[in-house]
């Protein structure tokens, strides 16, 4: 008899993306002539930019000649990429790193629930709190978080990040092994600062904790005194591994291309005290695991650092952040309580009159046929708050404001 890994089990089964999407379709069938607007799910809109589709086709030639033709790649991925990140995303911002402490993967969110798999089970772990999904449940699926109560895992520290911390998480008290960071935040759009990220470094330092951190949107900071990557701060390279992903940055949700940097600083500790680096383990795992992303993703992100794709990269993301001030300036006048937008493509509002953020999501549903994520979805301190994100297309957004305008 095989028996079941029985962690699957304890996942709340609604997963929240799919939960919304029964309620909406629900809600469609119900009202077959509404013309419902998804500010909902954050996935992007923009078509690729042309210096990547260029590229690819470009690959797709390549593969279709005897020369040109490329099989299994290396699992770490092609060398041109992990030198072109090198080189556009860190030397420029004063942080050296090899072309070996680079991982290209299929997309963030692959790594971000994979990592884990190198430290032991029975490590505690600590997340800000709302938070992306995917770090809790891929603890969860090993046995790492324990069980749930009350919207809560038994085993995790939660950092809660709301409007009376101004979304700041409190260093906790006791030392946890390892710290999930996002910034700038998925869901509540807001960032930390260099002085506010040192402090999270400097308890790693201290405390010998690992930290994961996911700058999925880091293309989006605006403000030059947020920093990018963990590495800019002093001595990160010995606790941290960062995430990237193309997804948010170039429009890569189908294409699949993200990268992850383990640097060969970073270590983990056996029982007995013997230091192990990480760089190694994940190689091997990769090695193990994964066969790469494909040649055309991979070749398709290279020509997001050329001159040509960084510019429609800019302008990608300027048309997404011009959304969000929009949605922005449209709800501030209304007289709500808003939060984000302003370095990353989410918008966190806060529910009006105390409302549960699931009604809420129900009533703009209802009442502006316009679809926002409830806060809740994303953890217990998500509750009396939902995301908007800015991911739609400029009249899409434009007309979801004028609903909400009319509706509230
Ligand atoms: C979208 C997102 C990712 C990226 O996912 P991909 O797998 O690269 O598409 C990673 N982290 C967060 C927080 C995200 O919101």
């Amino acid at each position: 008899m095989a028996l079941v890994n029985e962690h699957f089990l304890k996942l709340p089964n609604n997963y929240l993306f799919a939960d919304i999407a029964k309620k909406v379709n629900a809600f469609k069938v119900s009202h077959p002539n509404a013309d419902v607007i998804s500010l909902g799910i954050g996935d992007v809109t923009q078509p690729l930019c042309p210096a990547v589709t260029e590229s690819m086709h470009r690959a797709v030639d390549e593969m279709a000649t005897e020369k040109g033709f490329r099989g299994y790649g290396p699992e770490q991925g092609y060398l041109f990429l992990r030198e072109a990140i090198v080189k556009n995303d860190f030397l420029p911002r004063g942080i050296h790193l090899d072309a070996s402490e680079i991982f290209i993967n299929d997309g963030a969110k692959s790594d971000t629930g994979n990592i884990q798999e190198l430290v032991r089970w029975d490590n505690s772990i600590g997340v800000t709190d709302p938070i992306y999904p995917v770090y809790i449940d891929s603890n969860v699926m090993i046995g790492r978080a324990g069980t749930i109560k009350d919207g809560k895992w038994s085993n995790v520290t939660y950092l809660p990040c709301t409007a009376e911390n101004d979304f700041i998480p409190e260093i906790p008290d006791r030392r946890v092994d390892i710290i999930y960071l996002c910034y700038p935040n998925n869901p509540t759009g807001t960032v930390l600062s260099k002085e506010e990220l040192s402090k999270w470094v400097n308890y790693a330092l201290k405390n010998d904790t690992l930290i994961f951190y996911d700058a999925a949107y880091e293309a989006y900071i605006q403000d030059p005194d947020i920093p990018h990557s963990i590495y800019e701060i002093k001595g990160a390279r010995k606790v941290a591994i960062e995430f990237h992903s193309y997804s948010k940055t170039a429009g890569f949700t189908g294409v699949r291309c993200g990268y992850t940097v383990v640097p060969k600083e970073v270590t983990a500790a056996t029982l007995g005290g013997e230091r192990i680096s990480l760089n190694q383990l994940w190689h091997r795992r990769q090695c193990t695991k994964f066969n790469g992303a494909s040649y055309i993703s991979q070749r398709a992100a290279e020509a997001t650092y050329t001159p040509a794709g960084k510019e429609q990269v800019r302008e990608s993301i300027a048309y997404y952040m011009d959304n969000a001030r929009t949605m922005r300036d449209t709800l501030t006048e209304l007289g709500l309580e808003v939060y984000g937008g302003q370095n990353a493509p989410y918008i966190w509002l806060k529910v009006p009159n105390g409302e549960s953020s699931r009604r809420f999501f129900e009533q703009m549903l209802y009442n502006a046929h316009v679809v926002c994520t409830p806060g809740v979805g994303f953890g217990p301190s998500g509750e009396g708050y939902v995301r908007l994100t800015a991911f739609g297309k400029r009249e899409d957004c434009a007309e979801a404001m004028r609903r909400l305008r009319k509706w509230l």
